[in-house]
């Protein structure tokens, strides 16, 4: 029996795109419609909207062939459509909750049309009780799934998931979503909607959490001058805690984590339950793009006209996204105390509004003058940079690498003084004393 079915994905954005080519590489045929009609007019020639790994090739390949189709309506797009999977964005509001008025319109819209076999898939994350109200209030066959994929390797990961976490009302309704995704062969965890919500908003809060937990390890390495990278490899290699995300740097920024771990946090102080954890990673995550200003604010006595080059502005290495990215935080903070920050991004080649820096064309033009260099993206060029044509292009001579993605020695070893985040060189500079 022919089990490839008509996918519709409603929001095109990063898990949108991933979903819509995962599907289609499963072979399953896909629509596409998104709200904003430009990016639905590019994507129908082949452009996406944002820089991501490994979305360029297939998507030509699926629209050569016609297994992708984009709709500028959202009828035409979900007319055969068996399953339509809901992909809008669920930003934070002021207070923390997340705003999930997206959905709703995505939801109300998509039940106005829909034929009467079709499922509505849920990707969005969105607090728990959510799908329960979205689908008793239209009456619809609905199914929770959440995504975990990462930018910059978002089709790989779809296609590549430890789990698929499906909440359902029935057995059938979880088995025929399963279905879609049965030749990936992976553990398939079939819940309530509630435990689906919840198991994804506590795997970021979790993921999160040992990012704070690292940074505050790392600062504690840098004050007893231990080396933070060989701790925390040997706390992860036991594998009751795991070495993933147990990486110090300039905090967690970008469209998830923070956002996820506040909307844990506005529900908890809803329901009176006791919310420290999801507070503290909060608070550690808040000091630790400050921390990296002062410590090159130490490195240079007072940052006030000094002109600092910045590497990296996406929110983490192989995309272009800077939504709640730290690193642009940091250059806010940096312009508030006098700096004149001037940045490279591989991925951002063009002003954003959200980057209030000038912007470099190459790595080493960002240097050209500056007092210090600042790392504050993990891409791995950055590393294969040598540090000798880092020191001929300083004007000054501090290394403040945020992501730890120099090589301590190499850099010292250019006559330039490291400072990673609970990381040195090992013949035991001491910048301290050097500055
Ligand atoms: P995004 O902002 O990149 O994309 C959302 C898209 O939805 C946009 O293109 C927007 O125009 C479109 N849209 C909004 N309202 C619409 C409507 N009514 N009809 C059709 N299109 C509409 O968001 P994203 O990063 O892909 O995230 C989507 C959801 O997935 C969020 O809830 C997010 O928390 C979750 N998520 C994101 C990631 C990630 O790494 N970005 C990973 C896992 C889960």
């Amino acid at each position: 029996m022919d089990n490839k079915k008509n996918v519709c994905i409603v929001g095109t954005g990063y898990v949108g795109m991933a979903s819509a080519i995962g599907f289609a590489e499963l072979g399953h045929r896909v629509t596409g419609y998104d709200i904003i009609t430009e990016r639905v007019r590019a994507l129908q020639r082949g452009v996406t909207p944002y820089r991501e790994a490994g979305i360029d090739e297939p998507l030509q390949r699926h629209l050569a062939s016609g297994q992708i189709v984009f709709h500028e309506q959202l009828l035409p797009a979900v007319a055969d459509a068996d399953y339509i999977v809901i992909a809008v964005g669920t930003p934070a509001q002021v207070n923390g909750a997340a705003d999930v008025s997206a959905v709703e319109a995505a939801v109300a819209a998509c039940a106005a049309l829909m034929k009467s076999h079709a499922v509505l898939v849920l990707r969005s994350t969105v607090p728990a009780g959510t799908t329960e109200r979205l689908a008793n209030e239209h009456g619809v066959s609905f199914v929770y799934a959440p995504e975990f994929l990462r930018e910059g390797t978002a089709v790989g990961d779809f296609l590549n998931p430890d789990r698929v976490v499906v909440g359902a009302t029935s057995p059938e309704l979880a088995a025929g979503y399963a279905d879609l995704l049965s030749s990936l062969e992976r553990p398939v965890v079939v819940t309530s909607y509630r435990n689906a919500e919840l198991i994804k908003a506590f795997s970021n809060a979790f993921l999160a959490l040992k990012i704070s937990f690292a940074n505050e390890v790392a600062n504690l390495c840098d004050a007893l001058d231990a080396d933070a990278q060989a701790v925390l490899y040997g706390v992860g290699t036991d594998r009751r805690i795991g070495k993933a995300f147990l990486a110090p740097g300039i905090g967690f920024g970008g469209p998830c984590f923070e956002k996820d771990v506040k909307a844990l946090h506005h529900l908890a102080g809803q329901h009176g339950t006791r919310r420290e954890l999801l507070a503290a990673t909060l608070r550690v995550n808040d000091a630790q793009p400050r921390h990296i200003v002062d410590v090159l604010a130490d490195e240079l006595g007072g940052l006030a006209g000094k002109h600092i080059g910045i590497w990296g502005l996406a929110f983490k290495a192989g995309t272009d996204d800077v939504r709640d990215s730290l690193a642009v935080r940091i250059v806010d903070d940096l312009i508030a105390r006098g700096a004149l920050p001037v940045a490279f991004d591989p991925a951002i080649n063009e002003p954003r509004p959200e980057v209030r820096c000038e912007l470099a064309s190459s790595a080493l033009g960002a240097l050209d003058g500056a007092h210090a260099l600042l790392v504050l993206t993990e891409w791995p060029e950055f590393g294969e940079i040598s540090p000798w044509a880092i020191a001929t292009r300083l004007r000054g001579d501090v290394v403040v690498d945020g992501r730890n993605v120099l090589d301590p020695d190499a850099v010292a070893a250019a006559g330039l003084r490291y400072r990673g985040v609970g990381r040195k060189p090992a013949s035991g500079i001491r910048l301290a004393a050097a500055s």
